[in-house]
């Protein structure tokens, strides 16, 4: 720890349930903050100051002047910049040690297990059901908790879903209202303050995991009434038959991975008291190319072994899973980009006898990728430990990290 980040962080680290170790770990941990408006700017100023290691904000709007009543992360001169880059430069100053990381896009069914894939939480501060609902899908399969808050004239609601044992968001509503049947914020108004409160109680949650403190708000759904003060707390159940995170799993995208990806065969994001290697507190402990749970077998290659096999000129199918903006970025020479999201469509273009080995940024998408193309018989498929990240510490310097 530097001298600046020991004084920075100094009044929580001497909490003694925090700590040094609390602050670790949230260096460590890569929070996703889907929507930049009124939930989830908020959230986005604490969890920048408080020292979480990466933030990545998903919105694809530009400040608007009728934002900025509950937007303080905008200033008026901000009006008509795309909010991710205006947040970014705010937060930037905030505290100059976070890394953002900027998703100018709209979180859709369609990509929401490649934005989400790469994080340890997602802070659910979008204003669609069909972002929440997708949100909500793409958490469960991938085993990665998001804490939802929303927000309507003068109340709001918190929770904390898709954990391990907890109850997804399907489990409380199990299909969206229809379009149209529930007013929005901008056709129904709501008090300014109120999305900060909701927001805030959102980054104290997503705090609290990752550094892991306290009980979270899972299994309970928070009800505040501002008019009357109140708060009120429901009980939350796991559903059976729950169409998001129930046995009969038929809802994640794409629709054939959903049944691979559902629970169990996919990497669980354990709760960081455990000693799962998926945890923030683990990548921490470990080196950064053995960020990846420490798998080892022929589903798993280290990068030194696929950079013998093309030494050696071994045939081999080199498959990106990424999104196209990260192919552009940086990619391995001779790889074709097939995002994860399309595989299944894509799937006969690939050949089952030659060895495939697929990659992505860090590891972690390819390994569900992995599971499930064994299962459609690619049985010589094998995910690339640490992803383009580690090949590019390890094997090839020239390719960006990003
Ligand atoms: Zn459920």
């Amino acid at each position: 720890m530097t001298v600046e980040s020991d004084a920075r962080y100094a009044r929580q680290r001497r909490l003694p349930e925090f700590g040094d170790a609390g602050q670790a770990r949230l260096a460590a941990s890569r929070v996703l903050i889907v929507g930049v408006g009124g939930l989830g700017s908020p959230a986005a100023q604490y969890l920048a100051a408080a020292g979480v290691g990466t933030i990545g904000l998903v919105d694809d709007d530009v400040v608007d002047v009728s934002n900025l009543h509950r937007q303080p992360l905008y200033g008026t001169a901000d009006v008509g910049r795309a909010k991710v880059d205006a947040a970014a430069s705010r937060l930037a100053v905030v505290n100059p040690l976070v890394r953002i990381v900027r998703h100018e896009t709209r979180l859709t069914r369609e990509n929401a297990h490649a934005l989400i894939a790469d994080y340890h939480i997602v802070l659910d501060g979008t204003d669609t059901f069909s972002a929440r609902y997708a949100i909500n899908d793409a958490c469960v399969a991938l085993g990665v908790p998001f804490v939802y808050g929303s927000v309507a004239r003068f109340e709001g609601q918190v929770s904390v879903f898709a954990t391990a044992d907890g109850p997804c968001y399907r489990c409380l509503f199990p299909e969206p209202p229809a379009p149209g049947s529930v007013p929005t914020c901008a056709e129904e108004g709501v008090l300014g303050v109120l999305p900060g409160l909701i927001g805030v109680w959102q980054a104290t949650e997503v705090l609290k995991w990752c550094a892991g403190l306290g009980a979270p708000l899972s299994g309970r759904l928070v009800l505040f009434d501002a008019l009357g003060a109140r708060t009120q707390e429901i009980r939350l159940a796991r559903r059976a038959g729950c169409a998001g995170c129930g046995m009969s799993h038929s809802v994640s995208h794409p629709a054939s991975l959903s049944q691979s990806v559902s629970h169990g065969m996919s990497q669980p994001m354990s709760h960081p008291m455990s000693q799962s290697m998926s945890h923030p507190m683990s990548q921490f402990m470990s080196h950064p190319t053995e960020a990846e749970p420490a798998a080892s077998g022929p589903d798993v290659l280290a990068p030194e072994t696929v950079a013998a096999w093309r030494a050696a000129g071994t045939p081999m199918q080199l498959v990106d899973v990424r999104e196209p903006w990260e192919h552009r970025t940086a990619a391995i020479a001779g790889s074709r980009l097939v995002p994860f999201g399309t595989l299944s469509e894509q799937l006969d273009t690939l050949d089952r006898t030659v060895p495939l080995v697929v990659y992505c940024h860090r590891g972690t998408r390819s390994r569900v990728a992995v599971d499930w193309l064994r299962e459609q018989g690619f049985a010589q498929a094998a995910s690339l430990r640490g992803g383009i990240d580690a090949w590019s510490v390890v094997v090839d310097a020239t390719i960006p990290r990003y």
